[in-house]
């Protein structure tokens, strides 16, 4: 098998880094050259109350917008960018490596891929442009306290008022909940029924809205990153369900993970990598401590790990390629990217030693790493419960 470019494919991708040459912004660049933007650099840039972050995101989005790239998993007829799944996966790997960050948040990659499958004609007409325009982001409002991995054990309620739904409960972890203007959230419709079957999925337009608290949490790094979601007698139109009441469990399910090859995983592992290395060859009397230490072949190791994660992104693409859903191939992607994510991070701090502790300045990289690493293998579905999907679905055992 020929792992290189077709010329086509090597034509789109001479394109796409010309876009990202021209026309990503300063602050993106000097962001990439210092270990990335972060997760969400966008949808938080849009918000900031620095005049430089906004025009940056304003700046980038219109660039990709101006190709057609803002939606490259959506299809054509609602705006997106008809891409092939390679050129996705090109158009990805090449954003990726440059560190630019991703636009448009969940409302692009979650919500809008389940509107088009999902959502009324008039769901789409009304919510489609706002989220491909950069102009409304949505969060997720799934998890609850008591509701994680076990999701379909929800309590937060809507209780049907007329042409309203009240909503009463509370979600927890919603990611950048604090810089976005909508939730879309899974709500139980009928408390009496099978778990799964009482769930219905509702869009909450306004965030701001009476009766709704969004409550910060500051993770182990120190950033203010995800949220808790309080609701207190908040009212939403009933036309906001998507999809059939008490339904919301298969809409939602639909909604995870829709770009599922990893690929901005397999090539952050090898930037991380390249980085880490970078610091080592910069700096003579750690080169030879590195190189005198088992720490060498570890480096090693994990360079052939991240070999193997990009056949992990390529298998995903090629089924893809071929109109059929990834399944517990999915699975094993994202678990292998989380947990290969976690050892280069304890890699570059083996390797740094004491100097990875550091938080400030250039070295800081690793320690920086080694901790934005940590909830790798929570969100979107824990280690434990990848490995049970892989177990029942992939290899056929039964339910734990
Ligand atoms: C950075 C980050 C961002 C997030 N963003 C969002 C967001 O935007 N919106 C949102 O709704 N949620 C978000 N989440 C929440 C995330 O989806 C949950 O944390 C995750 O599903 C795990 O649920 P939990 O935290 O309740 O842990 P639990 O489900 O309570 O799990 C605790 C432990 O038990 C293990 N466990 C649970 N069930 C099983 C089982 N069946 N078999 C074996 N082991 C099991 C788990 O693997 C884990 O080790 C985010 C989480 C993180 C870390």
């Amino acid at each position: 098998m020929d792992w290189n470019d077709t010329a086509e494919q090597a034509g789109f991708r001479r394109e796409v880094r010309s876009l990202i040459e021209t026309r990503l912004p300063g602050r993106y660049r000097e962001m990439a050259a210092h270990g990335g933007p972060g997760e969400r650099a966008w949808e938080f840039d849009r918000k900031s109350p620095d005049p430089v972050a906004r025009d940056a995101a304003t700046a980038w989005h219109r660039a990709l917008a101006e190709r057609g790239w803002v939606a490259p998993h959506w299809p054509k007829e609602y705006g997106g960018a008809g891409l092939t799944a390679m050129e996705q996966f090109i158009l990805n790997q090449e954003i990726a490596r440059s560190g630019a960050p991703h636009v448009g948040g969940s409302g692009l990659a979650m919500l809008g891929p389940t509107i088009i499958m999902h959502g009324s004609e008039a769901q789409k007409q009304k919510y489609l442009p706002p989220i491909l325009d950069g102009e409304v982001t949505w969060a997720q409002g799934y998890s609850e306290p008591g509701a994680g991995s076990d999701l379909a054990s929800l309590q937060t309620r809507a209780v049907r008022d007329g042409d309203d739904f009240i909503l009463n409960g509370q979600k927890i972890w919603t990611s950048g909940a604090h810089a976005a203007d909508a939730i879309f959230a899974l709500v139980r419709t009928d408390p009496e029924a099978p778990k799964h079957r009482g769930i219905s999925f509702i869009l909450i337009e306004d965030i701001h809205a009476p009766g709704i608290t969004v409550r910060p949490l500051i993770d182990m790094g120190g950033r203010h990153y995800f949220n808790e979601v309080f609701f207190e007698d908040v009212r939403v139109p009933v036309a906001n369900l998507v999809g059939e009441m008490n339904r919301g469990w298969y809409v939602g399910m639909t909604l995870l993970d829709f770009e599922r090859s990893n690929i901005g995983g397999a090539v952050g592992a090898r930037r991380s990598l390249e980085r880490l290395l970078a610091v080592i060859r910069a700096d003579p009397e750690l080169r030879a401590r590195v190189n005198a230490s088992p720490v060498r072949h570890e480096i090693a190791q994990r360079f052939v790990e991240t070999e193997v994660m990009y056949q992990f992104s390529l298998r995903v693409i090629s089924i893809q390629n071929r109109g059929q859903l990834p399944n517990d191939e999915a699975s094993m992607s994202k678990l292998y990217n989380s947990e290969l994510s976690q050892r280069i991070a304890q890699t570059a701090m083996q390797a740094m030693g004491l100097r990875g502790n550091l938080l400030e300045g250039d070295e800081s990289s690793a320690a920086r790493m080694y901790i934005g690493t940590v909830p790798a293998t929570i969100r979107g579905g824990t280690s434990e419960v990848q490995r049970g999907v892989i177990a029942t679905r992939g290899l056929g055992l039964p339910r734990g």
